[in-house]
């Protein structure tokens, strides 16, 4: 069954505008809310990212409000805020002439000038809970007027703790508006939270498409101004630990004396590129399909034979020219259902050029500052936690019993276990990563002490350059 946008109810003007967009027919998800939503009824839907669940809920919001009204009328909450950009861009690219006025709220942005946006009047706000509460409390943002609110990814929202916040959003908003969650899973809480606020809801259900969609996440770290991308670099891999990767750089030099410098820093990698024989190739490969390298620095060019896909991560360390060479590069994780990370490294200057490919491939890209060594720390300990987990349920453990009951004559077992457990963190982690360690300041990427045991030595940072514009 093939249905037309105009069929569900939308205007001629907007089906034209879609059409523009390249939208040419409703997905399931659009097909299956739209009329129900332009009905005004409450709804559930059940769907996925990737399904187009976005335009579902924007196109019925954007067709209704007034934009002559500068009162608040919709209000679409998301968990993320990096989701909440991504939901408002989208809306603003369905509009018909920039009207109405869409505003997204989040935390970390500069509330005064939020409230400043606010006071000149918006129809749309898409925001994260706590900062939109934030707005409430203040008394700058009103619901006087609201007309319709969205719920979008509600399970992601109680994943994250944000579920009060919603509540009390949800309740300060008037009794008369129309109200849709979305959801990839129906956990019974937001079952619960639908009874409590959605009035005699429609469920829309609609089922993930066969071939699940690629799970890539895509993470850009901004190198700060003054720093070599390799400084960068390493305070990433630690927070990562990517089990196999491919890191892309411009040029074979710049491959080679990566690769030389992060093997002299006591990482499992090899390089790949167009100055090596056929049989070093080939030897390469099988090492890295064994996994006896894990990571390999490669050229774009030389990439193109080196037949693995299966890869946790790929790394950006230079950006391609092109953004298929992008999608091509990222395109060997993530493959087969699993989740997959491609992270970029850009210079401040450069992040205009992914905000580019984003726009062009539609998927959201997360911007983070280089890890601290506190977030390190943090990440290693909870590597710890699950390690100690597994160990658990292993066979050997019991081989270890007497050994504990020998010493818990002597210890309390808590000591045993602390003990045990500081010998297992100081054989896997560098001395200057231990959250323990002698303080080195905030940010563990501003020093670059030499790491022990396992790292061998750290980056010379000024070594390798982030490669000039040269191509192989
Ligand atoms: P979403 O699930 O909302 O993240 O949307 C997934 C992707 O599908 C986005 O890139 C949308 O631009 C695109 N999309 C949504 N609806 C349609 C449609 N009817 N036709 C073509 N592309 C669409």
């Amino acid at each position: 069954m093939t249905l037309s946008f105009t069929s569900l109810g939308l205007s001629a003007a907007r089906v034209g505008h879609l059409e523009s967009l390249g939208y040419h027919e409703p997905t399931a998800i659009q097909a299956e809310t739209i009329p129900h939503l332009l009905s005004g009824r409450d709804l559930i839907g059940q769907a996925q990212t990737g399904t187009g669940k976005t335009a579902a809920f924007s196109l019925p919001l954007l067709e209704q409000v007034d934009s002559n009204n500068p009162a608040v009328q919709a209000l679409v909450l998301t968990p993320t805020r990096e989701l909440a950009i991504q939901v408002c861009q989208a809306m603003r690219s369905y509009r018909l002439n920039g009207r109405p006025k869409i505003l997204a709220l989040y935390g970390g942005q500069a509330i005064e000038r939020q409230q400043e946006q606010l006071r000149r009047g918006t129809q749309i706000v898409v925001g994260t809970p706590g900062r939109v509460l934030d707005l409430l409390n203040r008394g700058t943002l009103s619901l006087k007027s609201l007309g319709w609110l969205v719920l979008d990814e509600a399970d992601e929202m109680l994943n994250m703790g944000f579920i009060q916040d919603v509540e009390k959003i949800l309740s300060q908003a008037p009794a008369n508006r129309q109200t849709a969650f979305f959801s990839a899973t129906m956990a019974a809480e937001i079952r619960e939270l639908a009874t409590k606020f959605l009035q005699a809801p429609v469920m829309v259900t609609i089922q993930a498409p066969k071939t699940s969609p690629r799970q890539i996440q895509q993470v850009a770290y901004v190198v700060p101004r003054g720093w070599t991308k390799v400084r960068a670099l390493q305070p990433i891999l630690e927070l990562e630990d990517p089990e196999t990767a491919l890191i892309f750089v411009r040029t074979r030099r710049t491959a080679s004396d990566l690769t030389r410098q992060l093997q002299a820093a006591g990482y499992s990698v090899d390089e790949y590129h167009g100055d090596l024989s056929q049989s070093q190739r080939e030897r390469l490969l099988m090492r890295f399909r064994q996994q006896q390298v894990r990571w390999v620095v490669a050229t774009d060019i030389a990439a193109r034979g080196l037949h693995v896909d299966d890869l946790t991560h790929v790394i950006n360390f230079d950006l391609p020219d092109a953004i298929e060479s992008y999608v091509h590069r990222i395109g060997r994780t993530g493959r087969a259902g699993k989740a997959g990370v491609a992270i970029s490294l850009v210079t401040p200057l450069e992040k205009y050029k992914l905000r580019q490919i984003e726009r062009q491939t539609k998927q959201p890209m997360t911007f983070m500052p280089v890890p601290t060594r506190a977030e390190i720390a943090a990440r290693n300990l909870e590597r710890l936690r699950s390690q100690v987990r597994e160990a658990i349920t292993s066979e050997r453990l019991a081989s270890f019993l007497p050994i504990v009951s020998q010493l818990s004559e002597d210890y309390d077992i808590h000591t045993i276990a602390a003990a045990a457990l500081q010998m297992a963190y100081d054989h896997t982690v560098p001395a200057w990563q231990r959250s323990d360690s002698h303080d080195q300041g905030d940010n563990a990427s501003q020093v670059v002490p030499a790491p022990k045991k396992r790292k061998g030595t750290a980056l010379n940072s000024e070594a390798v350059e982030s490669s000039p514009p040269v191509k192989e």
